[in-house]
């Protein structure tokens, strides 16, 4: 590779982006904005922070075209109040998270051996596990049945969208594929904070401040 710095326009916001970020990682998203360009030529928006079990931060990115996922890492030099506001965004989120629960077929969690009824309140395809919020690859879109996967799906954060609504993101430890999926009236509340807080206390361990 020759030196000379490639870069590339932001799609939302017109920001000449060099292609190599500080310490050389090779960028897909505008530092300003997050914005980054999908394989299918549409824009993808940053929907939320997720962070990993050795402290990395990552960005979930939307397709506003096709509604595909997924994952980036940041970079030194990503807008941190975006960041920041991304990471937050659950917590100003007052929501019930409380109601009746109705019985009918269920199936086994893959995470906490539960037995799950299918029938949630507030959703009207369960597809996770109320008590762990574990879920299996069998969704290609919500409820169609039609992944051959069957991986063990883990819940990587959550996303709000502009509605208000809460989505759990998860992660197949199978095959790598994200999903978005709305919450249940009886999702486990303290699993749920669990979730949105957890980029929180990363925030001290220097994930930003090390920059
Ligand atoms: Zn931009
Ligand atoms: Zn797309
Ligand atoms: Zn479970
Ligand atoms: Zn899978």
């Amino acid at each position: 590779m020759s030196s000379i710095l490639e870069t590339f326009d932001c799609v939302r916001c017109g920001l000449s982006v060099s292609t190599r970020g500080p310490s050389d990682i090779r960028r897909n998203h505008c530092p300003s904005c997050l914005y980054s360009l999908h394989d299918c030529g549409a824009r993808m928006a940053p929907i939320s922070i997720a962070v990993l079990r050795n402290g990395d931060w990552m960005v979930i990115h939307r397709c506003t075209g096709c509604a595909e996922l997924t994952s980036n890492p940041i970079c030194g030099d990503d807008n941190q109040l975006i960041l920041m506001r991304m990471a937050v965004r659950p917590l100003a989120q007052p929501r019930s998270l409380w109601s009746r629960s109705v019985t009918s077929d269920s199936f086994r969690c893959a995470g906490c051996r539960l037995d799950v009824p299918l029938a949630a309140p507030g959703t009207a395809h369960r597809n996770h596990c109320p008590t762990c919020l574990t879920s299996r690859h069998l969704d290609v879109r919500p409820g169609d049945r039609r992944a051959d996967c069957g991986g063990r799906m883990t819940p990587l954060t959550i996303s709000v969208r502009s509605d208000g609504e809460w989505q759990i993101i998860h992660h197949c430890l199978s095959c790598g594929t994200l999903s978005a999926n709305r919450i249940a009236g009886d999702d486990n509340a303290l699993s749920l904070l669990r979730l949105a807080v957890r980029p929180l206390p990363a925030l001290r361990t220097g994930a930003l401040l090390a920059l």
